[in-house]
């Protein structure tokens, strides 16, 4: 019974960790629920930028909000996030991807 809460309990964070660090919600929850140490090895792993959300500072490399001018870490200018859209289905592809997030086709 313990085992069958912390089983719950481990899931529950773990979904909770990936969404906030921008990883596979329902991955990690399934990942958590069948081994809670999982959690830990979230915790330990770096959060991925979301685009919309939060990008990279190309100065320093740390994760800073979307719409940031400025670098909260580095205090460097970053400019506007640019994007363009794909020439194969047409969805945004930004600066930092290499490949488009929707058809996976490499940036013309
Ligand atoms: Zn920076
Ligand atoms: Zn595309």
């Amino acid at each position: 019974m313990v085992f069958a809460v912390l089983m719950i309990v481990g899931g529950l964070l773990g979904g909770l960790v990936a969404g906030n660090k921008g990883r596979h919600v329902l991955g990690w929850t399934l990942a958590c629920g069948v081994m809670p140490l999982f959690v830990l090895v979230l915790f330990a792993l770096p959060t991925l930028p979301r685009p919309g959300i939060s990008r990279v500072c190309p100065h320093c490399l740390r994760i800073i909000p979307w719409q940031a001018s400025i670098c909260a870490y580095c205090r460097q200018p970053v400019g506007e996030p640019v994007g363009a859209p794909c020439v194969y289905c047409g969805s945004t592809v930004w600066d930092h991807e290499q490949f488009c997030p929707k058809c996976g086709k490499p940036k013309a």
